[in-house]
């Protein structure tokens, strides 16, 4: 039996970041890179300002070419296909895709999470093009604009919060006619001046040729329909952590991410560790997710060479 030192499941920031640390400590890592969404959530993005080391940014999928090559130059395996099922709790670990069958002494998991999306009209299209899914990586391109915000929990209200450091006026479109943020976070957007709401209103088209020029809105009560000008619209209606494949197995918080012992990468299962979107409420940032994707490749060598 070809036993690996370490699998690493996902090839985003964080599954790259593990790989490289991994193949530099000779540990020669395998990494399963997905079949359809290899390199993450940045493939799926235009410019990226805020990844440091790159003064006038740079493309997601460059940023993502080049963890790749940068893991395989140091002798990471890639395999482009899906894990579809685990066993973590044996002795060595067992990962298996649909045709094979592989078999590791320690496993990272860094599938990530996706992003809620609203499933109108236009918004693939437009992704990367005025439509985004985080304030924080995309607010700064909206200087002076007017941007809609779609949600009503405590995420929409911070995106909205923060966005308007840059917009001059932010839009929150709700399904209801009451939010439900918390207390703090409803106080603080009611009091922004820039930001004013549409209740029992839902997107149902998002408009624009080469960029977003606005939505059209569907009141639920009324049936009515208008359109709203604007040139961003952030989607803050939630995420989901990629994590039914380990479900049962790894320990997993009331919303579906992996539990780790922090400020480490351990899981409940002695050799499995974490790291990315697939573990992160907070911070769901490309240079957080490859921090704690190295982390997690220091975690596992230490963890190989206490019990080789
Ligand atoms: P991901 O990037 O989500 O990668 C996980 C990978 O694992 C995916 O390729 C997935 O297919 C794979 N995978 C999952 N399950 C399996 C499986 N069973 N088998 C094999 N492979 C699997 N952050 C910034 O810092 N700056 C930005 O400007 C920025 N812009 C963004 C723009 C958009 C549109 C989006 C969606 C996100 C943006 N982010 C940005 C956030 C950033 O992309 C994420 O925080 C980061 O990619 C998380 O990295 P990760 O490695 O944890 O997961």
């Amino acid at each position: 039996m070809d036993v690996r030192n370490v699998i690493i499941i996902g090839s985003g920031p964080a599954g790259y970041t593990s790989a490289v640390y991994s193949a530099r400590a000779d540990l020669n890592p395998l990494v399963f890179e997905g079949s359809v969404t290899a390199g993450g959530a940045l493939m799926n993005t235009t410019e990226v300002e805020n990844f440091p080391g790159f003064p006038d940014g740079i493309m997601g999928p460059d940023l993502m070419d080049g963890l790749r090559k940068q893991a395989e130059r140091f002798g990471a395996e890639l395999i482009a296909d899906d894990v579809v099922e685990v066993d973590l709790t044996v002795t060595p670990k067992v990962v298996k895709t649909a045709t094979d069958t592989y078999y590791a002494k320690a496993v990272i998991l860094a599938m990530g999470s996706g992003y809620r999306e609203l499933g109108v009209p236009n918004e693939k299209r437009l992704s990367g093009h005025g439509v985004s899914w985080c304030a924080t990586c995309d607010g700064f391109f909206f200087r002076g604009q007017d941007i809609v915000v779609v949600g009503g929990g405590d995420t929409a209200m911070e995106e909205a919060t923060f966005l308007t450091r840059f917009a001059a006026s932010v839009t929150i479109v709700h399904r209801r006619d009451e939010l439900r943020a918390s207390k703090i976070m409803q106080d603080r957007a009611f009091a922004n001046e820039k930001i004013r709401f549409v209740w029992d209103s839902e997107v149902v088209e998002i408009l624009g040729e080469a960029k977003i020029s606005g939505v059209r809105l569907r009141n639920l009560k009324t049936g009515e329909e208008n359109e709203l000008a604007a040139s961003g619209l952030f989607v803050a209606i939630g995420h989901d952590p990629r994590t039914e494949l380990v479900k049962g197995q790894v320990d997993l918080d009331d919303e579906g991410y992996i539990k780790v012992a922090s400020p480490t990468t351990r899981t409940n299962l002695d050799g499995v560790f974490a790291a990315g979107d697939v573990v992160d409420h907070t911070y769901r940032q490309a240079i957080t997710a490859a921090g704690t994707g190295s982390a997690a490749a220091l975690d596992s060598e230490r963890w190989l060479s206490d019990h080789d």
